[in-house]
């Protein structure tokens, strides 16, 4: 039952571009769009500072605030967050051991960007399955913007 995430290519680039910036500290950002099925549909991407400034290498957290304005925004329309995304410097997109501590809550897709000595290599995404215990990568999908 793995699912499948959609991303135009506009957003793709907003991913890769935030991620190349903030290098050599993690990027990150919400996701907002919808689901159809297992088909997870990407209508927004939305930057967030990453609030954990003096741990930035290897650690991400989403400015609250903007969670909050988000859901805030979001209330009452067919869209929903669907997940978020960081980037991983110098390693590869694959969640790490504080990425599993950290999956908590409803958020579902976990977009990972490699960045490496500065320059945007790969995008992957995991989902979290039902037990917790463990991430599977799902299929990526790069739609026309
Ligand atoms: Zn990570």
């Amino acid at each position: 039952m793995n699912g499948v995430i959609s991303l135009s290519e506009q957003q793709f680039k907003i991913i890769q571009a935030t991620a190349e910036a903030a290098y050599p500290a993690e990027c990150c950002g919400l996701l907002a769009g919808n689901i159809l099925a297992e088909n997870h549909i990407v209508k927004r991407v939305i930057p967030s500072p990453n609030i954990v400034a003096d741990q930035a290498k290897d650690r991400f957290e989403i400015d609250p605030q903007i969670h909050i304005n988000l859901e805030l925004e979001l209330r009452g329309s067919l869209d929903q967050i669907i997940g978020h995304y960081h980037s991983h410097p110098d390693h590869p997109p694959v969640p790490s051991e504080t990425d599993l501590k950290m999956a908590y809550g409803p958020i579902l897709i976990w977009l990972i960007a490699a960045v490496d000595k500065g320059k945007f290599v790969d995008l992957k995404a995991h989902q979290i399955n039902e037990t917790k215990q463990h991430f599977e990568e799902i299929a990526l999908r790069i739609t026309p913007a």
